[in-house]
């Protein structure tokens, strides 16, 4: 016991660890916390607010109908659909990638793959690079990112603008579905490592102005608990079961941030990176097409108040829109050169309030080298979206691109991609012109981080096959 405390990553933490377990076995019962009444107009007012903390939280792999928010029949989020029930929701959004630090690296700089120039296993975003945790810092907030998964790691520089870039050490284990990856269980410990160091950090900093991101891993590993619903084993079922697992953990740190008495000036924001695929084309898992399992995902924003009824988005927007409308939203000064646009005309249009911005419904741009992990060669797929059309492009190999109508195809099962349709066209000459775009969109070369080893075997436990 002692030599096990010994080797906790917070020896002097572990009654407040015990603490988490009890929290989190009490998440049987979802509690929302109480919170002022608020209206849409004071969504307006937040941006004059000095009280104010972010906790932003990246559940890795979440696909959109699996969240209860969004239709899906399974009670797989209890606790993030009562939040959102008095929040705002954004109901059909893009990500710039199935994969995870293209994807990142969209989020966070609000720019497409193709200017972020973060497309392979190698790449990194330069000092250049301008990323909303250095936004906060320089506003004065007290920064923390948790994170388990690699492709965020500092090396290839999303650490930017954090006082604390952290991955917690593995603390405990719990019982995992039968892994799809093939080195699938060797991510060591749960997310509650990172709720963990989250406490840790608020109970430091949480009195003064706080950003706080949060990048959980469990349901891109499918683990959970026993208590998990009896919903059967495929590989489906278990990533219900894990997502039901991560839902309790949002339920502890959103009354944890109400146990210290932050909740009344905190913005939550949750959203994903990108999908995860069941076989509807073949492959389980994600980072290896653009179909829109892969693409779709879900963006939650809960207010410091509560709405009578939540805000429903249903513009089809992008994840390279959110931080432009999370810092619009909040007052703080813009990213540069974002292909993302603020949202808020949609928002306040969504509450009945002004006529919104058509400008900011566009067409939708994705995209995955599907050889990022092969040195010297790439294969570029680009997914371009207007309205109920839909193109798979791929840029090495046009024929065999992809074309659908999602009005009538919405699982895009039936390819309907000729060189004789003008639609078709039209959708290719915007992903080639795409393709296009600047070369060193930062003002200096790409950045090639060289991963030695240990870091390639870390990425390789992802799941990823990396063959450098
Ligand atoms: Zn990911």
């Amino acid at each position: 016991m002692f030599r096990r405390l010994l080797d906790s990553p917070w020896p002097y933490f572990v009654g407040a660890g015990l603490l988490l377990l009890a929290a989190i076995a009490s998440q049987f019962e979802i509690r929302t916390p109480s919170r002022p009444e608020g209206t849409p107009a004071d969504i307006e007012m937040l941006a004059e607010r000095d009280d104010l903390n972010v906790v932003f939280v990246l559940i890795d792999a979440l696909r959109a109908d699996r969240v209860g928010a969004y239709g899906y029949e399974r009670d797989t989020t209890p606790a993030m659909d009562a939040l959102v029930s008095q929040g705002i929701l954004f109901k059909n959004v893009q990500a710039q990638s199935s994969w995870t630090k293209a994807s990142m690296a969209s989020i966070w700089t609000g720019r497409l793959p193709a200017n972020t120039a973060i497309l392979r296993y190698d790449d990194a975003l330069p000092e250049e690079a301008k990323l909303p945790a250095e936004l906060f810092q320089e506003a004065g907030y007290h920064t923390a990112g948790i994170w388990r998964n690699g492709w965020v790691a500092p090396n290839f520089g999303f650490g930017q603008g954090f006082d604390q870039y952290i991955k917690p050490k593995g603390g405990r284990e719990r019982l995992r579905a039968q892994s799809k990856h093939p080195s699938g269980r060797a991510i060591p410990g749960t997310d509650e490592d990172i709720l963990l160091s989250a406490f840790e950090f608020l109970d430091a900093f949480g009195k003064d102005r706080f950003f706080l991101y949060m990048h959980f891993m469990d349901l891109h590993q499918y683990v959970y608990d026993d208590s998990a619903p009896e919903w059967g084993n495929s590989y489906s079922d278990s990533y219900d079961k894990s997502l039901a697992w991560t839902d309790r953990l949002i339920g502890v740190i959103v009354n944890h941030i109400e146990e210290i008495g932050e909740f009344d000036n905190t913005v939550i924001v949750i959203m994903s990176d990108h999908g995860e695929a069941f076989g509807e084309h073949g492959i389980e898992g994600h980072a290896r097409n653009l179909h829109t399992e892969v693409t779709t995902v879900p963006v939650l924003i809960v207010l410091p108040f509560r709405l009578q009824q939540p805000i429903v988005v249903e513009d089809e927007v992008s994840n390279i829109d959110i931080w432009p409308t999370l810092l619009d939203m909040l007052g703080l000064p813009e990213l540069p050169n974002t292909d993302g646009k603020s949202l808020m005309p949609l928002v306040m249009a969504s509450a009945g309030i002004g006529g919104g911005d058509e400008s900011l419904v566009r067409i939708r741009y994705s995209h995955l080298d599907r050889r990022w992990g092969s040195p010297d060669v790439t294969d570029p797929w680009v997914a371009v979206q207007d309205g109920d059309k839909r193109i798979l492009w791929r840029a090495n190999d046009p024929e065999n691109s992809r074309f659908y109508d999602l009005r009538n195809d919405p699982g895009e099962q039936q390819n309907l991609y000729s060189e004789d349709d003008p639609e078709a066209e039209r959708l290719a000459g915007m992903a080639k012109a795409y393709l296009e775009v600047t070369e060193s969109p930062w003002g200096v070369e790409t950045l090639k981080i060289e991963l030695d080893a240990l870091r390639l075997n870390q990425l390789r436990a992802l799941g990823y096959v990396i063959k450098p």
